[in-house]
């Protein structure tokens, strides 16, 4: 199995070298803190990068501080390179000037979004997430599951579940929360952590993005945005917009829904979500990103207006496609 290739590669290397991709999301730093805490128990030694700051609200994880956020500081060669939770290397941002420094690279990864850039992957569309991939691969090695390992991995999994309520929850995503959850760990304060610990700042802005959501295609979409002007100073790193889109989706009726966010002049970061049948990640794949079937993202040039029209075009097509 896969999973045993990598765990050998793992046991028989040092220096290794982790990275997730740009905008990190609980998947992307649970998963990678998850294997650095297991590496660093087996004595290894291994560095954590990510490109963009990692969110505040995951900063209660073992880890956390450790993360290493610029290439230019990087002198050092690594035996290999793993790469979390991305389907392409140019995922992984600034980061991916980690490659010339690696003798080997690992991908482990379960989007369907892929371009199998990697020596050895694991790449699984049908597990919830990349935290459960990194599951099979330390269950691989032999080692027992620690506490703050299983924090990170629990983290991983709840986050890019919904909370074990999307369709990619399967039984075996519950067997191995338990098997977690019995390390000892404390699965209501890791909710309470990411859930119940809003600043005032993301809620003042979530309100100006909620007001900004249209429906459009009698009601089967749903489409919402956030501008720079919007954010009173702040960037879109200070905030935790994470959640804001499942309120457009939630709405009833409603099969997708897209939340652009005004990065720059003229380029909007754009998030899909679809609640059944509709394919976002066909969409954004046609603009040079990507991810799962029912959330997906990309970024997109234009006007709030152009931007707008070439979404609510694509959702009608796609709608028009379906069968709902
Ligand atoms: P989000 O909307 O939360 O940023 O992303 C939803 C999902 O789509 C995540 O799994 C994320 O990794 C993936 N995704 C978002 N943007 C891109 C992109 O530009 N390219 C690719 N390949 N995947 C993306
Ligand atoms: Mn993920």
């Amino acid at each position: 199995m896969i999973e045993d290739d990598i765990a050998s590669v793992l046991m028989c290397h040092d220096d290794i070298a982790l990275t997730a991709h740009v905008s990190p999301d609980g998947d992307s730093i649970g998963s990678m803190l998850g294997l650095y805490s297991f590496l660093k128990s087996i004595s290894k030694s291994v560095d954590a990068y990510s490109s963009d700051p990692p969110p505040e609200v995951f900063s209660f994880l073992p880890g956390y501080g450790a993360i290493k956020r610029s290439c230019d500081t990087i002198s050092k060669k690594y035996q290999v390179l793993v790469v979390l939770d991305c389907g392409s290397i140019d995922r992984s941002g600034e980061c991916v000037c980690l490659r010339e420094q690696s003798d080997m690279i690992i991908n482990i990864d379960h989007h369907l979004t892929n371009s199998r850039f990697a020596d050895i992957s694991l790449i699984d569309s049908g597990a919830s997430s990349t935290g459960e991939l990194v599951y099979r691969i330390i269950k691989s090695s032999g080692f027992s599951i620690t506490e703050d390992v299983a924090c990170c991995l629990y983290t991983a999994i709840l986050t890019d579940t919904g909370n074990f309520r999307y369709s990619n929850t399967t039984s075996l995503t519950h067997r191995i929360a338990g098997e977690l959850i019995d390390t000892g760990i404390d699965f209501g304060h890791i909710y309470e952590m990411i859930y119940n610990n809003y600043k005032y700042q993301d809620i003042v802005l979530m309100s100006r993005a909620m007001s900004s959501i249209s429906l459009y295609c009698g009601g089967k979409v749903a489409f919402m945005y956030l501008l720079q002007s919007d954010l009173d100073g702040l960037s879109f790193e200070d905030i935790n917009t994470s959640d804001y889109i499942n309120y457009a989706r939630d709405i009833g009726g409603v099969e997708a829904a897209a939340f652009a966010k005004g990065t720059a002049a003229a380029e909007f970061r754009v998030s899909f979500r679809s609640k059944n049948d509709v394919d976002v990640r066909a969409i954004c794949e046609k603009f040079g990103g990507g991810g799962h079937a029912k959330a997906a993202g990309c970024t997109m040039k234009g006007s709030l207006e152009e931007v707008r029209n070439l979404i609510i075009n694509e959702l009608e097509n796609a709608l028009k496609g379906e069968k709902i």
